[in-house]
């Protein structure tokens, strides 16, 4: 009985098998041939479906292959475990996949290109689309005036790529019934005014988009299908085979969007391995509210899902991001003159996470600022200091999402937390110049040392948050080594892999060993032999030639393999 083994030989395994977060740990653990944080190597890998039945040499897996094998020469390329993706937004990125990003350097052009994203719309439909200021001569946010200008003759809803700013033109305003009476709501969504009081168009805050896509026609059942299924072909071309929806509801409700998981998955649009981290606030709106339990939430999951879904944290915001000036920081922006603020006050925030954490969630708190790591931190403490605390599960502990900007201090005390700082080092590839224009050289000097948090014994997997940027884990790569000298190829792909399979809870992914789940990918040659210095340049020419999603080839090429 070999039939429908496949047999990969010839290459590189880079198994992770035996390997800890750093190379030091790695070699220190004693474990015959770890000498990295990429493990055990081997040269041949052979799996059966979804599971993994054996990783060793050539001659002993090709021993196993039968008449009915699939073998693959991979003469010379690598394997890795599928890459996870932690923190990740897959149904707002397929969503928005066809829509404009408005970017580039001329605010001007820019704006141009905005009309022609209306061509194939419906008379009165709305026009959505996204901008990204940070590469712009003048990164002033655009306004109504700015929109209506454009487009004056249909709704339009412009989002900031990072999600935590919009604007919308006069007709959207007007659908959305904002006008100069509507209040700010705290936290949560402010409406900026001009001197007369007008709102000017853009509204900030984590419930910005909602407030105004709300007057918008709901996507359709068909709409969200599409949208995860555009996800997963973008995903799976990056070699991601394990994804998480940090906060489940966020762009089309979470029922809408529960539903459009539940279906891809079932249909097999969706084959990666799933995580849905629902937003705290839309399963449990007010502090005090009971929180629906994992269960509760599978329950409204087709039964062909439900068992593919992993439902461990809920996802909770504490501050907003550094590009809107929204996060929230110590010391005021060296652009603004404030330092931003919280989401919830202190005592809501802890009510909310012990409340999750009674249910049987741990939480995965958004705090990017460093005023908010340490608001998280104490509420963290704080919810599990009290008396009807509940610890959450040990394989899932805690999360801080970002944390950006750190010093020593706060780096001590997250170690000392317990909790997982989920970071997204393509961030400071995309931004880093304006974190230095909102931060000042100083602090920018602080945002993000990998090498140091993992030195602390901090769990640090690595994720994109896409699309706030394009999101491919090997760009990530080159990013970290980019901005941390002190790290390595090594780590950097423990980062991707093991890390993130362990901040999920998912001890079928990240490792390539017996009895795991078939989830690979397969690069052009090893990526550990690419001095760490081309990486930085981003002329490592490592490239994802096939990702295969629980024994299933879901992207790329390989010859011999169905
Ligand atoms: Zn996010």
């Amino acid at each position: 009985m070999t039939h429908h083994y496949t047999v990969l030989h010839g290459g590189t395994i880079l198994t992770f098998d035996g390997a800890l977060p750093t190379d030091a740990a790695s070699r220190a653990s004693g474990e015959p041939g770890v000498d990295d944080a990429a493990g055990r190597r081997a040269t041949a890998i052979c799996f059966a479906h979804e599971r993994i039945l054996a990783v060793g040499g050539d001659a002993e897996i090709l021993a196993l292959a039968g008449p009915d094998s699939h073998v693959v020469d991979l003469r010379g390329r690598a394997v890795l475990p599928g890459f996870v993706e932690p923190h990740a937004h897959p149904y707002w990125e397929g969503f928005v996949a066809g829509m404009r990003l408005l970017a580039g350097r001329e605010r001007r052009a820019a704006l141009k290109a905005l009309p022609g994203g209306a061509e194939r719309l419906e008379p009165d439909a709305w026009l959505v689309a996204r901008y990204d200021p940070t590469g712009w001569d003048r990164p002033d946010d655009p306004t109504r005036d700015d929109l209506d200008r454009a487009v004056p003759d249909r709704p339009v809803l412009l989002a900031h790529v990072s999600g935590h700013a919009v604007t919308a033109n006069s007709l959207a305003l007007a659908l959305a019934g904002i006008g100069p009476e509507t209040p700010d709501v705290p936290g949560r969504s402010a409406i900026e005014r001009d001197g007369t009081g007008e709102p000017t168009g853009i509204l900030r805050g984590p419930d910005a988009w909602d407030r105004v896509a709300s007057a918008m026609p709901a996507p359709t059942a068909a709409d969200g299908h599409a949208a995860l299924a555009r996800a997963a072909a973008r995903l799976a071309a990056d070699g991601v085979t394990s994804v998480a929806d940090a906060d489940l509801g966020s762009t089309a409700g979470l029922a809408a969007e529960l539903a459009a998981w539940g279906e891809a998955i079932a249909s097999g649009a969706m084959p990666l391995a799933v995580s849905l981290m629902p937003g705290l606030v839309r399963i449990a709106p007010a502090p005090g509210d009971a929180v629906p339990s994992p269960p509760d939430i599978a329950a409204d999951l087709p039964d062909a899902a439900r068992a593919r879904v992993r439902l461990t944290h809920v996802k909770l915001k504490a501050d907003g991001a550094l590009t809107t000036h929204t996060a929230w920081l110590r010391a005021p922006y060296e652009d603004a003159p404030h330092a931003g603020g919280p989401v919830h006050d202190p005592s809501a925030l802890a009510e909310r996470i012990r409340g999750a954490t009674a249910a049987g969630w741990a939480v995965a708190t958004h705090a990017i600022g460093d005023a908010a790591v340490i608001a998280v931190l104490d509420a963290y403490a704080a919810a599990a200091a009290t008396a009807t605390a509940v610890a959450p599960d040990p394989a899932h502990p805690h999360r801080v999402e970002h944390a950006m900007l750190l010093d020593g201090d706060l780096i001590a005390r997250l170690a000392a937390s317990g909790a997982t700082a989920v970071v997204q080092p393509e961030f400071l590839a995309w931004a880093g110049a304006t974190y230095r224009a909102r931060l000042g050289e100083v602090r920018a000097a602080q945002l993000l040392p990998f090498a140091a948090l993992l030195a602390a014994g901090i769990s640090m997997p690595f994720s994109s948050d896409r699309p706030v940027v394009p999101g491919a884990p090997l760009d990530g790569v080159r990013a970290a080594l980019r901005h941390d000298s002190g790290l390595s190829v090594a780590e950097a792909l423990h980062a991707w892999t093991a890390a993130g399979a362990a901040a999920l809870g998912d001890d079928d992914a990240g490792r390539l060993d017996v009895g795991r789940r078939s989830d690979l990918v397969i690069l052009s040659r090893d990526p550990t032999v690419v001095p760490t210095r081309a990486w930085a340049r981003g002329d490592d020419g490592i490239a994802v030639v096939a990702t295969i999603a629980g024994g299933h080839l879901v992207a790329g090429r390989l010859e011999g393999l169905a």
